[in-house]
């Protein structure tokens, strides 16, 4: 049921908050799984549907960190991501040289996720069985019958079902970062944002907070826009993503088990990549052969090795897991060894705003060395952010605020069951209200990569299905 000013319609209603990949991907699976008397609504805030913050990159340097032939939006279809960019190549022939071990452009993954969604709508014509809304969700009510929805601009709709597909949270800002230097442009909070390095004298220097992925795609930004000035990146350890191996190398043997307590697994992991060095083999394959079970594993891991993994593993499973793609890699190698791109590990103290740049007080670690830069721009690339108490996107705010939804124990995302069912303030289970994607990282750890979400979605629509 649709209310006011969004039309009516007399079908189930499923809505989905958010049509980045897990909420489009959920949506395309539960038509296929629904009866005919179900409709989806798709409520989306930017102005494309289909792309999220991974996949709206117009930078074609910016390129996907799994294999083209891993990236399928459906796991009984391995070759539908590859058959789609081989069918591009006439409009796009710089798609033409992607096979399966290569790394695509993530804007082509997100035209070929929009592309499915148009497909399903052309399909869909007629039976209006899925509808996309332009809009943002401030709040959920839940009430007798089903969910109000209440959007921008005064507009409501009413479902059965909500799905929240928000993707993750910004990141954090650092602690004590001055209204001033937050307000004076020289410093930009969302690395996404086209005008994060706009504007920028090509000899400045810049600092960079955090050295993951998101670091190294601003690397590439950089680079693409004829930045000639300092790089300086910091985070707390300064550890780098790893690379990819190179396509066509020999796999090594994969473990047989994974030990289910992370002492245990940690040494199994550890001796299987010493022995494929040894032989000369890449030991990227050990780390990928544990991804079909990582969920698994972080389902039977007791609750205090799971604490232990992110108080002391995490940074090192990181850099290991989410990797470079070697064409990428190599330009970050070239920037560091020309002198241009500087890896800091420490800890931000204080940041002084002045006219054209900032003054940045940090402490190296080990050494506790203080060093001050100057720079004229500073980009938060730290990663999502997890606190809580800081979130202001109004709709998590609302959710949490009101008692609908709660932290997970490890405070990564909200807390689901493993059907992402939302559990409230009480932890009672919502039999209306479910999460998918990242924000059910607390339950399955792994659950940020296309492989892991299409399954997940596959699954959350089969199980949603029987409750229309
Ligand atoms: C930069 C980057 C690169 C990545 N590269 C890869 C890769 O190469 N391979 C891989 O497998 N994985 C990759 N990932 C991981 C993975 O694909 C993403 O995490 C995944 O796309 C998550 O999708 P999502 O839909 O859950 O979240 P998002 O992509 O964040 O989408 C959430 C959507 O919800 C909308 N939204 C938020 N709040 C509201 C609201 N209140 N109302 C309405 N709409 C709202 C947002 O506008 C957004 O479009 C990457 C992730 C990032 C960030």
């Amino acid at each position: 049921m649709v209310k006011a000013d969004l039309g009516i319609c007399t079908m189930a209603t499923i809505a989905i908050v958010g049509a980045g990949f897990s909420g489009t991907l959920l949506a395309l699976h539960l038509l296929r799984r629904c009866p005919a008397s179900a409709s989806i609504v798709l409520i989306e805030s930017n102005n494309q549907f289909g792309l999220g913050t991974a996949y709206a990159t117009g930078n074609a340097n910016h390129l996907l960190n799994v294999a083209a032939g891993r990236m399928s939006a459906f796991h009984d279809r391995p070759d539908d991501f590859l058959e789609w960019l081989h069918g591009q190549q006439k409009a796009a022939p710089a798609l033409r040289d992607c096979g399966a071990g290569t790394y695509a452009p993530r804007g082509a993954y997100g035209a070929y996720i929009r592309d499915l969604l148009n497909r399903e709508i052309g399909q869909d014509a007629g039976q209006r069985r899925l509808r996309l809304v332009r809009g943002r969700v401030l709040a959920l009510e839940e009430e007798a019958q089903g969910v109000t929805l209440r959007l921008d601009r005064g507009r409501q709709l009413a479902a059965e079902l909500v799905v929240v597909a928000t993707g993750h949270f910004p990141p954090e800002a650092p602690a004590d970062i001055p209204a001033t230097l937050t307000d004076s442009g020289l410093y930009q909070p969302d690395p996404w944002n086209p005008a994060a390095w706009a504007d920028l004298d090509p000899e400045a220097p810049v600092l960079i907070i955090g050295t993951g992925l998101t670091m190294v795609d601003s690397v590439i930004s950089l680079l693409d826009q004829g930045h000639r000035g300092p790089i300086h990146a910091l985070s707390r350890r300064g550890l780098l993503p790893a690379r990819h191996a190179d396509p066509g190398l020999a796999a090594p043997p994969r473990p047989g088990h994974f030990p289910t307590r992370l002492v245990a697994l940690t040494r199994r992991l550890r001796r299987h990549g010493r022995a494929a060095q040894s032989a000369g083999l890449p030991w990227q394959p050990i780390v990928d052969s544990i991804r079909p079970f990582t969920q698994d594993l972080w389902l039977a891991l007791p609750d205090a090795d799971r604490a232990r993994f992110l108080r002391h593993l995490r940074p090192w499973w990181d850099i290991h897991r989410h990797r470079m793609a070697p064409a990428v890699a190599a330009r970050i190698e070239t920037c560091r060894h020309s002198g241009q791109l500087t890896i800091h590990a420490g800890r931000i103290g204080e940041i002084q705003p002045g006219n054209s740049e900032a003054r940045v007080h940090f402490t190296r670690r080990f050494s506790r060395l203080p060093v001050t830069l100057d720079v004229a721009r500073i980009v938060n690339c730290s990663g999502p952010g997890c606190d809580f108490d800081r979130v202001t996107d109004p709709l998590m705010r609302y959710l949490l605020d009101h008692g609908l939804a709660r932290p997970d124990p490890l405070r990564l995302g909200l807390d689901v069951t493993v059907n992402g069912a939302i559990k409230n303030g009480q932890g009672e289970i919502s039999g209306r209200l479910f999460a998918v994607g990242p924000l059910t990282k607390g339950m399955f750890w792994e659950i940020i990569a296309v492989p892991d979400i299409r399954r997940q979605c596959e699954r959350m629509a089969t199980s949603i299905a029987l409750l229309v």
